[in-house]
């Protein structure tokens, strides 16, 4: 009996996991939802029934589910070679993506170092760019971000986020850093435009009075993603160019959500026309099978890192597993298909259509704001008790959508790929478990 496995399988799980963003004193009364399988824009829990993947697995999901192109990619590439390693070896996966993801970035990026996870993507880039400079005979130990901002777990990405409820805990252990405020959270009355230029006017005092202690400044480009999809103007990111330039900061963007066509450009910083220093991708870049990301940088920040090896100016970082070749594998396959299907164009109609289909709940009183870039869309909503979020999500559940909340955000982020049927279902779901929890 499936019912029995299920039963099963939740009560080993109640014994020994500890989850991600769990609170376990409710989790065994939120019920479990254990997933089977697969296939294209659904998941299938151990009953058999199916879900409408709203969230894109957590961001992650491209072109759907074992898709028969990356699956073939993956299995041909078991059968040739499973991991070596990529300190000291080099192999044509890892150079093949490289190629691939520079031929799509932004002008001046030239350099590609890989990672695992989002989180320590992140972490690489700093590290970077603290001895990028140092390397230049600079002093500069301070990081500038920005309030709301979220750029992974381990420390020095909390170290640059901006999330109280996520980050506070640790501030006595984190690196020194300053912090400007949201462009994303506007005062009453404030357009985007208006609050892109007063966080602005933020930076440069900051940059002023400390700007040459200041490494670099860390940004998410046009989405505030985990702060609540909190969007800002695209002048934003042109003044924080602007900035870095004069006070002689480096610019790192996070694009781990926003970027490989989520806002319906490849990458969020084409809406604003600027080119970073430092670049970092995860997520979407395996089209949501394996853990990759990636580092792409400008040639002058490579350059700093040259000298004879007793100059012990390498820079000594790395992983076990710094670019797996299935992981690569995975990730030629993705793009390969996205350029084939003109996936960052769908993209864009896709979060169109969002918009459209979403009207309905704009006017609703439940609803705050909705917020949207591209696919990329946070609803809102009105607190009606502790976990509002978290109940609409459960209605959708109920009907057979699957969406994570963040807060008392209903967040929808199909994957790229999905059709317009499968996007009226997710919408028109939504849509109706705002109203039946919000009233
Ligand atoms: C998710 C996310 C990360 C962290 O990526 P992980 O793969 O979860 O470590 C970093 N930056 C941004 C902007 C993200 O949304």
């Amino acid at each position: 009996m499936s019912g029995d496995r299920t039963a099963d399988l939740v009560n080993r799980d109640l014994r020994h996991l500890w989850h991600p963003f769990t609170q376990h004193s409710v989790w065994a009364d939120d019920e479990p939802l254990v997933i089977d399988r697969a296939e294209g824009m659904y998941l299938y829990d151990t009953d058999g029934k199916a879900y409408l993947d709203g969230v894109s697995s957590l961001w992650v999901t491209v072109h759907g589910h074992r898709v028969p192109e990356i699956d073939a990619a993956v299995r041909a590439q078991l059968d040739r070679l499973d991991h070596a390693t990529f300190l000291g070896l080099t192999h044509e996966p890892g150079i093949e993506l490289a190629e691939l993801l520079l031929a799509t970035a932004p002008a001046g990026l030239n350099r590609v170092f890989y990672a695992g996870d989002g989180s320590s993507a992140v972490e690489a880039a700093l590290k970077m760019a603290f001895q990028a400079q140092a390397q230049r005979g600079e002093n500069r130990p301070l990081f500038v971000h920005v309030a709301e901002g979220y750029h992974g777990d381990t420390l020095g990405a909390v170290s640059v986020g901006g999330i109280e409820l996520f980050h506070s805990t640790y501030r006595p252990i984190l690196l020194e850093t300053r912090a400007v405020s949201s462009p994303g959270l506007l005062e009453p009355g404030q357009t985007r435009t208006d609050r892109a230029a007063a966080v602005l006017a933020e930076l440069d005092a900051l940059l002023d009075a400390e700007g040459d202690r200041v490494c670099a400044v860390v940004i998410e480009p046009l989405v505030q993603a985990a702060g609540g999809m909190l969007t800002h103007h695209a002048s934003f990111v042109r003044g924080v160019r602007a900035a870095c330039d004069r006070s002689g900061a480096l610019m790192v963007v996070d694009e781990v959500a926003t970027g490989i066509g989520r806002t319906g450009r490849m990458w969020a910083v084409e809406h604003a026309g600027v080119s970073p220093d430092l670049l970092t991708c995860g997520k979407g870049l395996t089209g949501g099978y394996l853990p990759l990301s990636a580092v792409l940088a400008r040639e002058d920040v490579y350059a700093a890192f040259l000298a004879a090896p007793a100059a012990a100016r390498t820079f000594f970082h790395g992983h076990s597993y710094t670019a797996n070749p299935l992981c690569c594998a995975a990730a030629i396959a993705n793009l390969r298909l996205m350029a084939e299907r003109e996936t960052v164009a769908h993209a864009a109609r896709v979060g169109e259509r969002i918009g459209e289909l979403m009207k309905g709940l704009e006017g609703y009183d439940g609803v705050r704001e909705i917020r949207r870039i591209g696919t990329m869309t946070g609803i809102e909503v009105e607190a009606v008790g502790e976990r509002t979020g978290f109940a609409v999500c459960q209605a959708a559940r109920k009907q057979g959508v699957w969406v994570r909340p963040l807060g008392d955000v209903v967040v929808l982020m199909p994957p790229l790929a999905i059709g317009d049927e499968d996007l009226a279902l997710l919408c028109s779901v939504v849509d109706e478990s705002v109203r039946a929890v919000v009233r």
